[in-house]
């Protein structure tokens, strides 16, 4: 058992010299940084990443638990290890693309980016080990630090959810968790988030149109898919705007459609995809029953049948309220007041993080790190942008809040 004197380990004091120990870090975390930006890897397989950060972490002695279907890997600090375990998550994979900066440490494989920042991300929780590691004697619990591939599009959080993660090798169950995403399009330095949806749900739908073909200058003599298609297009965007309630928004985009091979044929069928986001389980309920409605409702008018496949994606992610007030209490004594902006509204992307805020109370905040050469935060390339890039600077400051998110719940909890 720990030897536990005091409820210190959210305190002022402790708080307040955070940022200035992660400071003295910053030429590591750069480093690692930089390391891993120039050799991104894609999807739930990410072992160079993995054997960076498990190098890192073997530095401070602390054990390590790997992922069996996904490169994962997850060290725990433990102070008390009878007392209450918060988990901190960085995310690890990049982007299929290709990085179009000059940075001298730009990407080295064409077709591989991190264009989200979960580079900086992975940094960001190095520091915060360092730094809670320094901190483990006055610890009234564990704090399980998580490194997770696949959260561009591949689950890579329900992996570690179905491989234990909240409970394999811990005395007490991971009873909080808290992730950080960084974002150019804020100040560097400057923190947002709200309490409630955060981020979106993300499914997505292919449907086929089906009709009969033949000669497109007798149409009667088939069943014409095109203006179904057409018609479906319009149909979904007033669905939304009739039926769904105007402060439980959703949006159903049909982003592609392919129908036909040349201009006297009526083909077969027309094939539409798209996306749907929500920020309810409700309305995401909702906009799933009513989509099947208005596509075989509108298709059946033109004589037309249509298939659809429609997919679930990310679930909303949803920041508990008693998590988000405790993150906005750390910034102010770990940033400063004022440092925290209170976001209006959810943003309309999504993020498997989703899946762990369904099992455990926590949340998400997003970390500015606008460029120092960009004036206006707005106008910096945003994530997944070719020319993303981001203000290493403010990688200290987010390794600062990790840890004074993990302290303070871990003192108020204990
Ligand atoms: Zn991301």
């Amino acid at each position: 058992m720990g030897d536990i004197t005091s409820n210190t380990a959210g305190s002022d004091d402790v708080l307040s010299e955070l940022v200035a120990d992660a400071t003295g870090l910053a030429v590591d975390l750069t480093g690692w940084r930089r390391d891993l930006h120039q050799h991104p890897e894609l999807g739930l397989d990410n072992p160079r990443t993995q054997d960076v950060i498990a190098k890192a972490l073997k530095a401070l002695g602390v054990p390590i638990r790997r992922g069996r279907a996904a490169t994962w890997l997850a060290a725990d600090i433990v102070g008390n290890p009878d007392g209450p375990t918060i988990l901190l998550r960085a995310d690890t994979d990049a982007l299929p693309m290709t990085e179009n900066t000059d940075e001298p440490f730009s990407s080295s494989i064409e077709g591989r980016a991190h264009t989200c920042g979960h580079d900086g991300h992975v940094a960001m929780l190095l520091g915060a080990a360092r730094l809670l590691f320094a901190r483990r004697d006055g610890l009234p619990g564990t704090v399980r630090l998580v490194f997770q591939p696949g959260e561009e599009g591949f689950a890579g959080a329900k992996v570690m959810l179905d491989e234990g993660i909240l409970t394999e090798g811990l005395t007490t169950p991971v009873g909080a968790a808290f992730a950080i995403h960084v974002t150019p399009n804020a100040p560097a330095g400057f923190m947002a988030t709200r309490p409630g949806p955060l981020m979106a749900s993300a499914d997505e739908f292919t449907v086929r149109v089906k009709g009969r073909g033949t000669h497109a200058s007798m149409p009667h003599l088939g069943i014409d898919p095109m203006p179904a298609a057409a018609e479906l297009v319009g149909a979904l965007s007033t669905m939304v705007t009739r039926r769904i309630e105007a402060f439980d928004p959703a949006i159903v985009t049909v982003a592609h459609i392919t129908g036909g091979t040349t201009h006297n044929v009526i083909p077969e069928q027309v094939l539409m995809e798209g996306t749907v986001r929500c920020v309810s389980a409700h309305t995401r309920d909702r906009v799933e029953e009513l989509f099947a409605e208005v596509v075989h409702g509108v298709t059946a008018a033109h004589g037309c049948t249509a298939e659809i496949d429609y997919q679930r994606g990310y679930p909303v992610t949803i920041n508990n309220e008693e998590m988000t007030g405790l993150v906005g209490d750390v910034c102010d004594r770990v940033l400063g007041r004022d440092r925290m902006f209170p976001l209006p509204s959810p943003v309309m992307g999504a993020e498997d993080w989703s899946y762990i805020l369904e099992r455990v109370p926590g949340a998400m905040a997003f970390l500015g790190v606008c460029p120092a050469d960009i004036e206006n935060f707005l106008e910096a390339p945003a994530c997944h942008s070719d020319v993303m890039r981001l203000n290493e600077d403010a990688l200290p400051l987010g390794a600062a809040m990790h840890a004074g998110v993990a302290l303070e719940w871990l003192s108020r909890n204990s």
